[in-house]
């Protein structure tokens, strides 16, 4: 049997044939970067410029926050996976138009299937309203804001897909407002705890 490694990787080559929006002004697809094997998967926005150049998610300034946001809290590459609500870059880094979702999105969903996290951190405001109006593009204005939801556990169904959400400030938000730092580490012990909890109750059953 293949392994889930191996597995994401023929995802990635999918998502790479497939003919999406925003594919054509793109330099490089921006699939995921971390451990197919991860407990909890990262989930932001969009690529930006270094993103789109190296073709890897959160590389620029936003990505160097988290890294280090991370490491304080004692995560690395090898216990996570990151990637992105759209897999290729906006021009100008404008916000995803509806449509560009819904092309977009059913790769991240293939992602979840293939990685079975035990929890998803949506980072900021885009990810967070995708995933709290279970993956329909057209609730997602009516959604309540990232101040609001922070920290809080929220179960959410897409495409039978079951997810354990939670929230988290993006960290590029981080960068301009430091007071919200110990908020992200609290929201990152409720995510370990969780995790923990979800692990304990396999054993069991
Ligand atoms: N911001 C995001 O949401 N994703 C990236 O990959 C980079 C910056």
């Amino acid at each position: 049997m293949e392994n889930k490694t191996e597995l994401l990787k023929k995802v990635q080559e999918e998502c790479r044939k497939a003919d999406l929006p925003l594919k054509e002004g793109a330099t490089n697809l921006v699939f995921g970067k971390g451990d197919a094997n991860a407990e909890i998967m990262f989930i932001g926005e969009a690529a930006g410029r270094n993103e789109d150049l190296q073709g890897l998610p959160f590389v620029g300034a936003a990505g160097k926050n988290l890294d280090k946001l991370l490491k304080e809290v004692g995560l690395t590459l090898d216990n996570i996976y990151i990637t992105n609500i759209l897999k290729y870059r906006p021009p100008e880094n404008r916000d995803p138009l509806p449509e560009e979702i819904k092309a977009h999105t059913p790769w991240l969903i293939e992602q979840i299937k293939q990685i079975k996290p035990k929890v998803i951190c949506s980072l900021g405001n885009y990810a967070t309203k995708f995933f709290m109006a279970e993956g329909n593009v057209d609730l997602m204005n009516k959604q309540p804001g990232i101040t609001s939801v922070h920290g809080k556990v929220k179960f959410v169904e897409i495409n039978g897909v079951k997810i354990k959400l939670i929230p988290l400030f993006h960290p590029a938000a981080i960068i301009y407002k430091r007071d919200l730092t110990p908020l992200w580490e609290k929201d990152m012990e409720i995510v370990k705890q969780e995790v923990r909890e979800s692990l304990e109750q396999k054993k069991l059953f």
